[in-house]
Protein backbone atom coordinates (compact mmCIF):
# COMPACT_ATOMS: atom_id res chain seq x y z
CA UNK A 1 0.00 0.00 0.00
CA UNK A 2 2.16 3.42 -1.47
CA UNK A 3 1.52 6.65 0.75
CA UNK A 4 0.07 9.50 -1.50
CA UNK A 5 0.10 13.25 -1.22
CA UNK A 6 -1.93 15.76 -2.93
CA UNK A 7 -2.87 19.09 -3.00
CA UNK A 8 -6.12 20.50 -1.53
CA UNK A 9 -8.06 23.15 -0.05
CA UNK A 10 -8.73 23.00 3.44
CA UNK A 11 -11.96 24.73 5.36
CA UNK A 12 -12.43 25.41 8.95
CA UNK A 13 -15.57 25.73 8.84
CA UNK A 14 -16.00 29.11 10.71
CA UNK A 15 -14.97 31.47 7.73
CA UNK A 16 -15.79 31.04 3.83
CA UNK A 17 -11.70 31.46 3.05
CA UNK A 18 -10.25 28.25 1.75
CA UNK A 19 -6.48 27.88 2.35
CA UNK A 20 -4.46 25.22 0.15
CA UNK A 21 -2.89 22.37 1.91
CA UNK A 22 -1.21 18.76 1.12
CA UNK A 23 -2.89 15.93 1.69
CA UNK A 24 -1.10 12.53 2.94
CA UNK A 25 -2.61 9.80 2.91
CA UNK A 26 -1.51 6.68 4.36
CA UNK A 27 -3.15 3.68 5.17
CA UNK A 28 -6.52 4.80 6.54
CA UNK A 29 -4.90 8.01 8.23
CA UNK A 30 -5.96 11.43 6.10
CA UNK A 31 -3.26 13.59 7.48
CA UNK A 32 -3.72 17.47 6.87
CA UNK A 33 -0.18 19.44 6.33
CA UNK A 34 0.61 23.35 6.20
CA UNK A 35 3.96 24.82 6.23
CA UNK A 36 3.15 25.10 9.98
CA UNK A 37 3.07 21.34 10.47
CA UNK A 38 0.57 19.18 10.65
CA UNK A 39 -3.24 20.63 11.25
CA UNK A 40 -5.34 17.69 11.92
CA UNK A 41 -5.37 13.21 11.13
CA UNK A 42 -8.48 11.33 10.76
CA UNK A 43 -9.57 7.95 9.89
CA UNK A 44 -10.66 7.41 6.76
CA UNK A 45 -14.12 5.42 6.51
CA UNK A 46 -17.11 5.91 4.03
CA UNK A 47 -18.76 7.97 5.86
CA UNK A 48 -16.73 10.95 6.01
CA UNK A 49 -15.61 10.44 2.07
CA UNK A 50 -18.20 12.55 -0.48
CA UNK A 51 -19.22 10.09 -3.30
CA UNK A 52 -16.57 10.66 -6.76
CA UNK A 53 -18.71 12.37 -8.87
CA UNK A 54 -17.41 12.91 -12.44
CA UNK A 55 -14.29 15.32 -11.90
CA UNK A 56 -15.76 17.16 -8.93
CA UNK A 57 -13.32 17.25 -5.83
CA UNK A 58 -14.11 14.69 -3.18
CA UNK A 59 -15.02 16.40 0.05
CA UNK A 60 -13.38 14.97 2.91
CA UNK A 61 -15.58 16.07 6.64
CA UNK A 62 -13.07 16.60 9.51
CA UNK A 63 -13.50 17.24 12.96
CA UNK A 64 -15.45 20.00 14.14
CA UNK A 65 -16.72 21.30 11.51
CA UNK A 66 -13.83 21.35 9.09
CA UNK A 67 -13.64 19.90 5.85
CA UNK A 68 -11.05 19.13 2.63
CA UNK A 69 -11.83 19.35 -0.75
CA UNK A 70 -9.75 17.00 -2.63
CA UNK A 71 -9.06 17.56 -6.57
CA UNK A 72 -8.31 14.34 -7.56
CA UNK A 73 -8.08 14.31 -11.37
CA UNK A 74 -5.82 11.50 -12.15
CA UNK A 75 -7.01 8.83 -9.89
CA UNK A 76 -4.85 8.44 -7.00
CA UNK A 77 -7.06 9.83 -4.30
CA UNK A 78 -9.63 7.53 -5.35
CA UNK A 79 -7.10 4.37 -5.50
CA UNK A 80 -5.84 5.10 -2.05
CA UNK A 81 -9.51 5.59 -0.49
CA UNK A 82 -10.00 1.71 -2.08
CA UNK A 83 -6.77 0.74 -0.80
CA UNK A 84 -7.76 1.78 2.85
CA UNK A 85 -11.00 0.04 2.29
CA UNK A 86 -13.22 3.20 2.01
CA UNK A 87 -14.81 0.96 -1.14
CA UNK A 88 -17.23 2.61 -3.47
CA UNK A 89 -20.84 1.71 -2.61
CA UNK A 90 -22.35 -0.04 -5.43
CA UNK A 91 -24.34 3.16 -6.63
CA UNK A 92 -21.27 4.95 -6.54
CA UNK A 93 -19.80 2.40 -8.90
CA UNK A 94 -22.77 2.40 -11.11
CA UNK A 95 -22.83 6.25 -11.46
CA UNK A 96 -18.94 6.17 -12.27
CA UNK A 97 -19.86 3.81 -15.50
CA UNK A 98 -23.03 6.16 -16.25
CA UNK A 99 -21.93 8.21 -19.19
CA UNK A 100 -20.48 4.86 -20.75
CA UNK A 101 -23.76 2.67 -19.72
CA UNK A 102 -25.92 5.79 -20.99
CA UNK A 103 -23.81 5.42 -24.52
CA UNK A 104 -24.05 1.78 -24.43
CA UNK A 105 -28.05 2.23 -23.91
CA UNK A 106 -28.54 3.91 -27.02
CA UNK A 107 -27.16 1.06 -28.75
CA UNK A 108 -29.81 -0.96 -28.19
CA UNK A 109 -31.56 1.45 -29.13
CA UNK A 110 -29.63 1.08 -32.63
CA UNK A 111 -30.16 -2.33 -32.69
CA UNK A 112 -34.30 -1.94 -32.15
CA UNK A 113 -34.10 0.54 -35.14
CA UNK A 114 -31.80 -2.07 -37.00
CA UNK A 115 -34.47 -4.64 -36.28
CA UNK A 116 -37.66 -3.17 -37.33
CA UNK A 117 -36.66 -1.02 -39.94
CA UNK A 118 -33.91 -3.32 -41.99
CA UNK A 119 -35.47 -6.38 -40.73
CA UNK A 120 -32.21 -7.56 -39.89
CA UNK A 121 -31.97 -10.85 -38.31
CA UNK A 122 -29.15 -10.82 -36.17
CA UNK A 123 -30.03 -7.65 -34.57
CA UNK A 124 -33.53 -9.08 -33.49
CA UNK A 125 -31.68 -12.48 -32.31
CA UNK A 126 -28.97 -9.92 -30.06
CA UNK A 127 -32.10 -8.58 -28.36
CA UNK A 128 -34.24 -11.77 -27.44
CA UNK A 129 -30.96 -13.85 -26.50
CA UNK A 130 -27.59 -12.05 -26.61
CA UNK A 131 -28.32 -9.43 -24.52
CA UNK A 132 -29.96 -11.10 -21.90
CA UNK A 133 -27.07 -13.73 -21.31
CA UNK A 134 -24.96 -11.13 -21.25
CA UNK A 135 -25.89 -9.35 -18.97
CA UNK A 136 -26.18 -11.89 -16.08
CA UNK A 137 -22.14 -12.43 -17.22
CA UNK A 138 -21.38 -9.01 -16.96
CA UNK A 139 -23.55 -9.07 -13.28
CA UNK A 140 -21.90 -11.75 -12.28
CA UNK A 141 -18.36 -11.01 -13.08
CA UNK A 142 -19.13 -6.89 -11.42
CA UNK A 143 -21.30 -7.36 -8.64
CA UNK A 144 -22.59 -10.97 -8.01
CA UNK A 145 -21.64 -14.11 -6.31
CA UNK A 146 -23.21 -17.68 -6.34
CA UNK A 147 -25.89 -18.14 -4.07
CA UNK A 148 -25.15 -19.55 -1.03
CA UNK A 149 -29.00 -20.85 -0.21
CA UNK A 150 -29.01 -24.64 -0.13
CA UNK A 151 -30.24 -26.25 -3.49
CA UNK A 152 -33.22 -27.42 -2.25
CA UNK A 153 -34.42 -24.27 -0.45
CA UNK A 154 -33.76 -22.86 -4.27
CA UNK A 155 -35.52 -25.36 -6.14
CA UNK A 156 -38.70 -25.49 -3.85
CA UNK A 157 -39.39 -22.02 -4.24
CA UNK A 158 -38.54 -22.02 -8.01
CA UNK A 159 -40.91 -24.96 -8.37
CA UNK A 160 -43.63 -23.17 -6.55
CA UNK A 161 -43.31 -20.11 -8.00
CA UNK A 162 -43.29 -22.01 -11.79
CA UNK A 163 -46.81 -23.75 -10.88
CA UNK A 164 -48.11 -20.20 -9.91
CA UNK A 165 -46.87 -18.52 -12.30
CA UNK A 166 -48.74 -20.77 -14.94
CA UNK A 167 -51.95 -20.38 -13.53
CA UNK A 168 -51.70 -16.54 -13.88
CA UNK A 169 -49.50 -16.38 -16.63
CA UNK A 170 -48.85 -18.53 -18.50
CA UNK A 171 -47.12 -17.40 -21.50
CA UNK A 172 -44.61 -14.83 -19.86
CA UNK A 173 -41.55 -16.28 -20.08
CA UNK A 174 -39.04 -16.31 -17.22
CA UNK A 175 -36.13 -17.47 -15.14
CA UNK A 176 -35.16 -17.12 -11.95
CA UNK A 177 -31.35 -16.49 -11.19
CA UNK A 178 -30.26 -17.24 -7.38
CA UNK A 179 -27.30 -14.77 -6.16
CA UNK A 180 -25.57 -13.25 -3.39
CA UNK A 181 -23.84 -9.87 -3.48
CA UNK A 182 -20.44 -9.88 -3.05
CA UNK A 183 -19.69 -6.78 -0.96
CA UNK A 184 -23.26 -5.84 0.48
CA UNK A 185 -25.89 -7.73 1.73
CA UNK A 186 -28.28 -7.79 -1.12
CA UNK A 187 -31.67 -7.57 0.28
CA UNK A 188 -32.61 -7.83 -3.14
CA UNK A 189 -34.70 -8.40 -6.57
CA UNK A 190 -34.75 -7.53 -10.05
CA UNK A 191 -36.06 -8.36 -13.32
CA UNK A 192 -33.66 -8.09 -16.26
CA UNK A 193 -34.40 -7.85 -19.92
CA UNK A 194 -35.55 -11.24 -21.19
CA UNK A 195 -37.36 -12.40 -18.40
CA UNK A 196 -34.53 -13.37 -15.87
CA UNK A 197 -35.40 -12.76 -12.45
CA UNK A 198 -32.02 -12.58 -9.96
CA UNK A 199 -33.25 -13.20 -6.32
CA UNK A 200 -30.50 -11.96 -3.56
CA UNK A 201 -30.30 -14.33 -0.76
CA UNK A 202 -30.28 -11.70 1.37
CA UNK A 203 -33.90 -10.98 0.58
CA UNK A 204 -34.86 -14.57 0.76
CA UNK A 205 -33.21 -14.95 4.01
CA UNK A 206 -35.62 -12.11 5.64
CA UNK A 207 -38.61 -13.23 4.86
CA UNK A 208 -40.37 -15.24 7.27
CA UNK A 209 -42.54 -16.01 4.86
CA UNK A 210 -42.62 -17.97 1.56
CA UNK A 211 -46.17 -16.33 0.61
CA UNK A 212 -44.15 -12.66 0.75
CA UNK A 213 -41.45 -14.66 -1.35
CA UNK A 214 -44.30 -15.44 -3.88
CA UNK A 215 -45.53 -11.78 -3.93
CA UNK A 216 -42.04 -10.97 -4.69
CA UNK A 217 -41.07 -13.18 -7.67
CA UNK A 218 -44.61 -11.93 -8.46
CA UNK A 219 -43.96 -8.60 -8.62
CA UNK A 220 -40.59 -8.84 -10.73
CA UNK A 221 -42.46 -11.14 -12.93
CA UNK A 222 -44.91 -8.33 -13.74
CA UNK A 223 -41.86 -6.12 -14.56
CA UNK A 224 -41.14 -9.34 -16.82
CA UNK A 225 -44.89 -9.21 -18.48
CA UNK A 226 -45.09 -5.52 -19.31
CA UNK A 227 -41.47 -5.42 -20.15
CA UNK A 228 -40.37 -2.44 -17.85
CA UNK A 229 -36.63 -3.22 -18.07
CA UNK A 230 -36.50 -2.23 -21.64
CA UNK A 231 -38.89 0.25 -21.54
CA UNK A 232 -36.91 1.82 -18.70
CA UNK A 233 -33.49 1.66 -20.75
CA UNK A 234 -35.40 3.35 -23.70
CA UNK A 235 -36.87 6.19 -21.48
CA UNK A 236 -33.47 6.49 -20.01
CA UNK A 237 -31.71 7.61 -23.29
CA UNK A 238 -30.46 10.89 -24.16
CA UNK A 239 -29.26 12.25 -27.47
CA UNK A 240 -26.02 13.34 -26.47
CA UNK A 241 -25.51 9.18 -25.87
CA UNK A 242 -26.58 8.26 -29.11
CA UNK A 243 -24.35 10.17 -30.50
CA UNK A 244 -21.61 8.57 -28.19
CA UNK A 245 -22.50 5.74 -30.09
CA UNK A 246 -22.77 6.68 -33.85
CA UNK A 247 -19.07 7.98 -32.89
CA UNK A 248 -17.75 5.98 -30.36
CA UNK A 249 -15.96 2.57 -30.19
CA UNK A 250 -19.72 0.36 -30.27
CA UNK A 251 -18.14 -3.00 -29.27
CA UNK A 252 -17.04 -1.62 -26.41
CA UNK A 253 -19.93 0.41 -24.97
CA UNK A 254 -22.39 -2.52 -25.26
CA UNK A 255 -20.40 -3.95 -22.57
CA UNK A 256 -21.26 -1.33 -20.09
CA UNK A 257 -25.42 -2.42 -20.71
CA UNK A 258 -25.72 -4.76 -17.45
CA UNK A 259 -24.55 -1.78 -15.00
CA UNK A 260 -27.28 0.44 -16.34
CA UNK A 261 -29.70 -2.01 -15.89
CA UNK A 262 -28.36 -2.68 -12.23
CA UNK A 263 -29.97 0.56 -10.98
CA UNK A 264 -32.68 1.06 -13.45
CA UNK A 265 -35.69 2.47 -11.30
CA UNK A 266 -38.95 1.84 -12.21
CA UNK A 267 -41.66 4.63 -12.50
CA UNK A 268 -44.65 5.13 -10.57
CA UNK A 269 -46.71 3.64 -12.93
CA UNK A 270 -44.11 0.69 -13.81
CA UNK A 271 -43.97 -0.32 -9.95
CA UNK A 272 -48.24 -0.10 -9.62
CA UNK A 273 -48.15 -2.22 -12.99
CA UNK A 274 -46.24 -4.64 -11.17
CA UNK A 275 -48.20 -5.27 -7.90
CA UNK A 276 -50.94 -5.28 -9.79
CA UNK A 277 -49.69 -7.76 -11.56
CA UNK A 278 -48.54 -9.67 -8.11
CA UNK A 279 -51.96 -9.14 -6.32
CA UNK A 280 -54.02 -11.11 -9.53
CA UNK A 281 -51.40 -14.07 -9.63
CA UNK A 282 -51.44 -14.26 -5.71
CA UNK A 283 -55.19 -14.45 -5.50
CA UNK A 284 -54.94 -16.83 -8.86
CA UNK A 285 -53.32 -19.51 -6.31
CA UNK A 286 -55.46 -18.46 -3.48
CA UNK A 287 -52.50 -17.00 -1.64
CA UNK A 288 -52.49 -14.35 0.97
CA UNK A 289 -51.60 -10.78 -0.15
CA UNK A 290 -50.49 -10.16 3.46
CA UNK A 291 -47.29 -11.34 3.73
CA UNK A 292 -46.13 -9.99 1.08
CA UNK A 293 -47.76 -6.19 2.43
CA UNK A 294 -46.02 -6.92 5.68
CA UNK A 295 -42.51 -7.65 3.58
CA UNK A 296 -42.15 -4.50 3.15
CA UNK A 297 -42.13 -3.12 6.63
CA UNK A 298 -39.51 -6.02 7.41
CA UNK A 299 -37.41 -4.50 4.02
CA UNK A 300 -37.64 -1.34 5.21
CA UNK A 301 -36.47 -1.48 8.99
CA UNK A 302 -33.81 -3.85 7.57
CA UNK A 303 -32.30 -1.17 5.52
CA UNK A 304 -32.94 1.25 8.08
CA UNK A 305 -30.76 -0.74 10.33
CA UNK A 306 -28.18 -1.72 7.82
CA UNK A 307 -26.92 1.17 6.33
CA UNK A 308 -28.47 4.04 8.06
CA UNK A 309 -31.45 4.46 5.28
CA UNK A 310 -28.92 5.82 2.84
CA UNK A 311 -29.02 3.70 -0.20
CA UNK A 312 -32.68 1.41 -0.15
CA UNK A 313 -31.88 -0.83 -3.17
CA UNK A 314 -33.81 -1.69 -6.22
CA UNK A 315 -36.78 -3.26 -4.84
CA UNK A 316 -37.84 -0.77 -1.97
CA UNK A 317 -36.15 2.72 -3.60
CA UNK A 318 -38.94 2.52 -6.25
CA UNK A 319 -41.99 5.45 -6.27
CA UNK A 320 -44.40 5.16 -4.76
CA UNK A 321 -43.61 4.99 -1.32
CA UNK A 322 -43.57 1.54 0.39
CA UNK A 323 -46.02 2.69 2.81
CA UNK A 324 -48.64 3.41 -0.40
CA UNK A 325 -47.64 0.05 -1.64
CA UNK A 326 -48.12 -1.63 1.40
CA UNK A 327 -52.10 0.17 2.00
CA UNK A 328 -52.98 -0.53 -1.41
CA UNK A 329 -51.71 -4.67 -1.34
CA UNK A 330 -54.00 -4.76 1.66
CA UNK A 331 -56.63 -2.55 -0.14
CA UNK A 332 -56.20 -5.11 -2.82
CA UNK A 333 -56.84 -8.38 -0.10
CA UNK A 334 -60.70 -6.93 0.33
ZN1 LIG B 1 -40.56 -3.27 -8.94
Amino acid sequence: MSDIALRGVYFDGRTAAGRGVEVRVAGRDLTVVTEDGTLDTVTLDRERVSERLAQAPRIVALDHGASLEVPDPDGRFDRALEAAGVYPSLVERVQRFWPAALASLAGIVVLAIATYVQGVPAAANWLAYRLPDEVMRQLDRRIFARSRLPAARREALTRRFTAAAAVAAPDVPFRIEYRTMRDEPGVNAMALPGGTIVLLDGLVELAEDDDALMGVLAHELGHVAHKHSLRGLLQALGMGALAAVLWGDFSNVIANVPLALGVLRYSRAFERDADDFAVALLKANGISTHPFADFFTTLEEELHKERGGSTPPAFLSTHPSSAERQQRLRDAEN
